[in-house]
Order: C-alpha cells, then sequence, then structure tokens
C-alpha cells in the first residue's frame, strides 16, 4: 500500500456520512442527520430508504450478509449474521434489507450473562440500532452497531447505559451552561481516546501453553534471566516482524475508520501500545471494540497471537488502557481547556471542579467500574496506578487552585475591586510535569487521563459511570446557581470552586503513588482503598451509588443489582478456570516432565555407580533431592487446591464465593505456582511441556 492511496483507503469499509449523502435522496439524508442530531426515533420510511441505501453500498464493496453488532455483558461483542439472500422463485433471488430489520434484531439472546434479569425462559432480547455510530463492513458482512435489550427494556449490554449517560450528561451540562450565560450551547457530548496495551507472542510457542490458551495469561513459569530491568524495550526500534505487523494492523483499521495514530513499544519485553485520534465517546467505544478484535485477527496473519490481558506474564508489568475523556461543546469549546479569556475560564474551572467532586464522591464505584479478575494483578502492584484512587492536576492547575482556595488569585481580599482582567488562566497546553504515571486520574493539558483501565476492557463501563457522576455534579452546581442573577454569576462561580476545591482536595495528590506512605496518607484522607474485584463490587449497589443511577435514568435497581451478580459470578468463573487449568497442568504435563527428568537424573546415578564406585554423583543426588522436594510438595498443594476449589464452587453466595476465591484459591494456586517456578528451573527446557517465559519474551 502506498502512502498516497491512504486518503482512499480511510473509511472505504464504513458507511459515513459521505455516503450517506451521495447515496440517499436529499430530504431523506437532511431527516436522517436531523434524527440522529436530536436523538428522536426514526420513521419507518426513513429507515427503509436509509436501509436500501446501506444495502445498496455494502453489496458494492462485497458484503453478502447483514448483523446487528453488539456488546454484551461478556465484554465483547457478538454478531449473528443473516444473509440479504431472498428467494424470489426458481433459482432467483433479490438481495434485499429492510428498514425493519435495519432498525431491530431479534436474536436468541438466552445465552448471553443477565444475572436474573431474563429468566430464561423469556429468553428474547432485541437489538437496536444506533444510529450515531456508522455502520461497517467486516467479513463480507455489514455490521450495524446496536443496542442490545430484554424484551421489557431493561439493558442487557455495554451499549445502553453508555448511551444513557452521555445523555444525562448532556442534558446536565447543556443546563449549567445556560445559567452561567452560556446560552449558544445545544449540545455538550464526551469525548474519549484509549490507549491499548497489548503483548505479542510467537503463535507456535502460544499453542504450547494450555495457560495461555484457555486463561489468557500464563499459570506456570520461572522469569528468565533477563526482564524489563535494562528499560532497553521502552520506544526502541521495532522488531521487524513486529513492524509488518504494525503496518497491516493499522491498514486494517483505517479501512474501518479507525484513526489509528501512535505505536510504539512499551515497556516488557514484546509489548507494545497503539493509540487512535479520540472520538466522542459512543464511536470510541465501538472503535476500541474493533480494534482489539482487529488485533488478534491481523496477528493470526503474521504468525502471532495478540495478548490483551492484564497480566500474562508474571514479574514484568502488565497492560494497560489509559483512557482519556473530556467534554466538549457543539460550538467547539473544550470544556476541560483552560482557554484564554475570563469566560472561558469560569466556564473551564466550574467543569474541572465538578470533575474532581465527581471523583471524590464516586471513586468507590468508578474503581469497580474498572475491577476484574486479570486487573486485578495490576493495581496496586507497583507498575499501574494503586487501587485507590486520586488525581493529579499538575503545578500550574495546583497553584491557581490554591490561589483561590486562598483567596489571592481573584482578588478577593478587596472585594470591591475584583478585577476580572486577573481571572484569566495562562492558556495551558500539554503540561511536562504530568509524567507521573503512579496516578490514576490525571489531568492532562485539555483532558483527564483515567489509568486504572485494564488492557481487556470495555471502556464503556468506566466512561458510563465517569459521564454519570459529572452530570450528577453539574446538577447540583445548576440548583445552586439557578436563581443568581447574571451580574453576580461570576462571583458566585467562583465561591462555588473555591468551596468544592475546600471539600474535596483530599482527592488531588501529585505524589507518587507507589509508596506504602500514600497508602498510609490515603486511609488518614478516607479514601477508599478496594484492593480486589470482590472487594470492588459492592460498590454497585451502595445506596448513594444506586441512587446516582437511578436518578440519571442509567439503570433501574434491578439493572444495576443484575450487573453486580455478573461481574460477581464472572470473577469466579475465571477463577475457577484458571485453578482448573492450573491443576491439569501441573498433574498430567508438568510433574510428569519433573519425574521424566527425576528418572533419567536417577538412571545417570545407578549408571555411574555400575561404572566405578568413584564417579562422583553429588550433582545429579542433588538435582534429584531438591527437585523430589519440590514435586511432593507440589503434589500437596495441588491436591489442597483441588479440594478448596470444589469447596468454592459449593458456595452459593456470590459475594462469598468470590471472596472465597479471591482469598483461598488464588493465594493457593500462588502457592502451588511457586513451587513448580522453584522446580522448572532445574528442569531442561526440552524436557518441559511448555515454553519458557525466555523463549516466550525474547523470540519475536
Ligand atoms: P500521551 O502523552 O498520554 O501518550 P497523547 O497526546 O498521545 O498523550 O494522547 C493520548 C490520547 O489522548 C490520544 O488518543 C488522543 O487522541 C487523546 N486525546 C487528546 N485530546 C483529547 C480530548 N479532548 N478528549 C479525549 N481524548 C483526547
Ligand atoms: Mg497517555
Amino acid at each position: 500500500m502506498s502512502s498516497k492511496n491512504i486518503p482512499e483507503l480511510y473509511g472505504s469499509l464504513v458507511f459515513s456520512d459521505k455516503v450517506m449523502k451521495n447515496k440517499l435522496p436529499k430530504d431523506v439524508y437532511k431527516v436522517l442527520r436531523k434524527t440522529i442530531e436530536n436523538g428522536t426515533h426514526f420513521e419507518l420510511d426513513i429507515a427503509n430508504a436509509v436501509a436500501v441505501a446501506m444495502k445498496e453500498w455494502a453489496v458494492e464493496n462485497g458484503a453478502t450478509h447483514f448483523t446487528h453488532w453488539f456488546q454484551p455483558m461478556t465484554g465483547i461483542t457478538a454478531e449473528k449474521h443473516d444473509s440479504f439472500i431472498s428467494p424470489v422463485g426458481d433459482c432467483e433471488i433479490n438481495m434485499d434489507f429492510s428498514g425493519k430489520e435495519l432498525i431491530k434484531g431479534e436474536p436468541d439472546a438466552s445465552s448471553f450473562p443477565s444475572g436474573g434479569l431474563r429468566a430464561t425462559f423469556e429468553a428474547r432480547g432485541y437489538t437496536a440500532w444506533d444510529p450515531t455510530s456508522p455502520a461497517f463492513i467486516k467479513d463480507k458482512t455489514l455490521c450495524i452497531p446496536t443496542a442490545f435489550c430484554s424484551y421489557t427494556g431493561e439493558a442487557l449490554d455495554k451499549k445502553t447505559p453508555l448511551l444513557r449517560s452521555m445523555d444525562a450528561l448532556n442534558q446536565e451540562a447543556v443546563k449549567l451552561l445556560h445559567i452561567i450565560g452560556n446560552t449558544t450551547v445545544k449540545r455538550v457530548s464526551t469525548t474519549v481516546g484509549p490507549e491499548q496495551e497489548y503483548f505479542l507472542i510467537d503463535k507456535k510457542l502460544y499453542e504450547q501453553r494450555k495457560d495461555l490458551i484457555f486463561c489468557g495469561r500464563t499459570l506456570l513459569g520461572a522469569p528468565a534471566p533477563k526482564g524489563q530491568e535494562m528499560e532497553d524495550h521502552y520506544f526502541g526500534v521495532l522488531p521487524t516482524r513486529v513492524s509488518a505487523y504494525m503496518h497491516d494492523l493499522d491498514e486494517e483499521l483505517w479501512k474501518l475508520g479507525i484513526p489509528a495514530k501512535t505505536k510504539h513499544n512499551e515497556v516488557a519485553p514484546a509489548q507494545f501500545e497503539l493509540a487512535p485520534v479520540f472520538d466522542s465517546t459512543n464511536v470510541a467505544v465501538d472503535h476500541n471494540q474493533l480494534t482489539m478484535e482487529i488485533m488478534t485477527k491481523v496477528a493470526e496473519r503474521h504468525g502471532l497471537v495478540c495478548l490483551l490481558h492484564e497480566k500474562p506474564f508474571e514479574g514484568i508489568n502488565g497492560s494497560g488502557k489509559h483512557n482519556n475523556w473530556s467534554v466538549s461543546t457543539d460550538t467547539g469549546v473544550n470544556l476541560l481547556d483552560p482557554g484564554k479569556t475570563p469566560a472561558e475560564n469560569t466556564q473551564f474551572l466550574l467543569f474541572l471542579t465538578a470533575v474532581i467532586k465527581a471523583v471524590d464522591d464516586y471513586a468507590d464505584i468508578l474503581r469497580a467500574s474498572v475491577a476484574s479478575p486479570g486487573n486485578d494483578h495490576r493495581l496496586g502492584a507497583n507498575e499501574a496506578p494503586p487501587a485507590i484512587v486520586s488525581m493529579f492536576l499538575g503545578d500550574g492547575l495546583n497553584a491557581i487552585l490554591d490561589a483561590i482556595e486562598h483567596d489571592t488569585y481573584f482578588g478577593r481580599h478587596k472585594k470591591e475591586q475584583i478585577d476580572m482582567g486577573a481571572t484569566v488562566i495562562p492558556h495551558f497546553t500539554k503540561d511536562d510535569t504530568d509524567r507521573n504515571r503512579t496516578s490514576p486520574f490525571a489531568f492532562t493539558g485539555n483532558k483527564f487521563e483515567f489509568r486504572m483501565l485494564g488492557s481487556s476492557l470495555s471502556v464503556s463501563g468506566p466512561n458510563m459511570v465517569l459521564n454519570t457522576a459529572v452530570a450528577e455534579v453539574l446538577s447540583q452546581f445548576s440548583e445552586k446557581l439557578a436563581s443568581v442573577a447574571p451580574e453576580n454569576m461570576e462571583e458566585a462561580v467562583h465561591s462555588l470552586v473555591k468551596e468544592t476545591v475546600l471539600a474535596h482536595k483530599r482527592i488531588i495528590f501529585d505524589g507518587n503513588g507507589y509508596t506504602d506512605d500514600w497508602v498510609e496518607e490515603a486511609k488518614k484522607r478516607g479514601l477508599y482503598n478496594l484492593k480486589s474485584t470482590p472487594e470492588a463490587l459492592p460498590a454497585f449497589i451502595a445506596p448513594k451509588n444506586v441512587e446516582l443511577f437511578t436518578k440519571h435514568k442509567i439503570f433501574t435497581k434491578e439493572e444495576i443489582e443484575s450487573r453486580y451478580e455478573i461481574l460477581l459470578e464472572n470473577y469466579s468463573k475465571v477463577l475457577h478456570i484458571e485453578s482448573l487449568t492450573l491443576q491439569e497442568m501441573i498433574c498430567k504435563d508438568f510433574l510428569s516432565c519433573a519425574v521424566s527428568y527425576m528418572d533419567k537424573l536417577a538412571l545417570t546415578i545407578c549408571n555411574k555407580r555400575n561404572v566405578s564406585a568413584s564417579l562422583s554423583v553429588a550433582c545429579e543426588e542433588k538435582t534429584l533431592e531438591k527437585l523430589s522436594g519440590l514435586c511432593e510438595k507440589l503434589s500437596i498443594s495441588t491436591e489442597e487446591l483441588s479440594s478448596l476449589t470444589k469447596k468454592a464452587q459449593a458456595i452459593e453466595d456470590l459475594q462469598a464465593q468470590a471472596t472465597f476465591y479471591r482469598e483461598e484459591i488464588l493465594t493457593k494456586m500462588n502457592e502451588a505456582r511457586a513451587y513448580a517456578d522453584e522446580a522448572e528451573r532445574l528442569i531442561p527446557d526440552d524436557y518441559l511441556s511448555y515454553p519458557t517465559y525466555g523463549k516466550l519474551l525474547f523470540t519475536i
């Protein structure tokens, strides 16, 4: 592909606005745009016209099928393909696609997790077109982004609540902007740019590891002699094979209109990152889901496997996903950009403090929104942000907030002569001081970067929580400012900003989040430290959070409870599979390898003795003894793991079960692993049933 063709290639598989404009009658196009912009319902004749155009375009581009593409609670995307063909007589067909088929699908959805919302006999769910995210072609199939609901309207997916949260934020932000005098704004939306980390390993090696195949992470494996300590991988030259992969990947993403922009080596060996240019939140969510899928598929073509697990390897960094998030208006203003005029500054300060308050008030549910069994291996380990949510603002902004708090900035000490000119905050471009990599939630010049997300997580959940929490604070701000006269507004806003900063500055922390001192300090400040998924998930059903979600119509109480259940169940299931995989790897594979090698050692000892009693067998004996001892301990641990796992399975209460998996099963797995890893160091590679860390990490 020559670079000349890239503009042509870009978005070629997307039913974009440009294509719609070309394909649709002018009046239909106009109505469609309006419907999308206002978020109103589609009339069937419009839907029919769009469907015809969509099908025509899709068929021209090689599609034979269509699917409603949705994001159930499994965390990955789902699709059920229907072909366009419709027989019209003797061996003849038409390629058909109707407005009805576009707007609504009815997948038999009984096997998707619903957390008790939809009894299995009520198996019907439906998918509804999300016209704000464009349709695209993948594998000769026209994919229509949709939301997935039960027949009675409860959300069964990750998209519905996200769209609801975007609405809530829009509504509250517009209301507040109007109150403070910015009446030209009609719509406010959030933007997201997720930076995606991943590992690449050789496919042939991958296929020899049951743990990677079943669990996505290694459950056994002694560290290689070299890890990431030399820091020679970060931003290093891309290996040829990886570079070819990335080129291919970029092209595939560009065809789908995904603006893949940055790529580089990450800190750990065999670890990389891809970042797109940001987009409106629901589009960014769709794109990130697609990106993860395409990354995995393109890897196969190159004889590689892309690992999206948060912690594929012990002892080196895991993978995360930085969620860059901002709020902007339909008038083109980024509300988290400090701007250059006093009015912009007022707006900025108000929205900035709204985010600070939102993060402080809802730190627990933000933490819960990134909780997953994989991410538990990262958060709080010295490679990723701690499990404690705190915010980093940078020196410049801290100075301003400090000045506001102490009345030194706005000349408040001489009340009669407030100098509006002085309220102009110097325009922040990107703050170079932001290299605080340990902060979970950092202000980076004109956006916030939420860094606690795991690499495989859908960015939908955390953004849904963030949008909703901020919407709530904006609504509280509106209430406070609604009756203020315009001439007093500037001052009222400043008081509100001050009051908010004072009440919530405990969440601001600019130091090193990896230290024990911070854990102590955070405790003193009354911040949450929810270390694991089972500890974090109850935040979903905490009364204040239920109140938040129901007030803004993101979830009903039943929907929240069902989500809490699904996530708990998922946690236990993942650990259950890991435990079974580890048991199998140890009993069937590892121990038999160890026994073969011990046999070899024993044989050597016997043979040597037969040859001559004076030959030393000390080395063989020592190794044999050590290995034998470790294998015995390993075997006992594994038996204990087996009985604990049976016990875990029998626990009925979901919360108690998840906690048991965390406290008992995971601990026992780690114990067994430690014995196996120590034994592995004594066993030659060609006796082992799986490739070592050294091979996995240093051969691409
Ligand atoms: P970093 O130094 O953290 O790597 P980058 O400049 O590469 O920062 O940006 C990281 C991500 O932030 C990119 O995906 C970028 O598109 C995104 N981003 C930039 N501005 C915004 C914004 N206003 N809203 C959301 N995301 C944004
Ligand atoms: Mg970043």
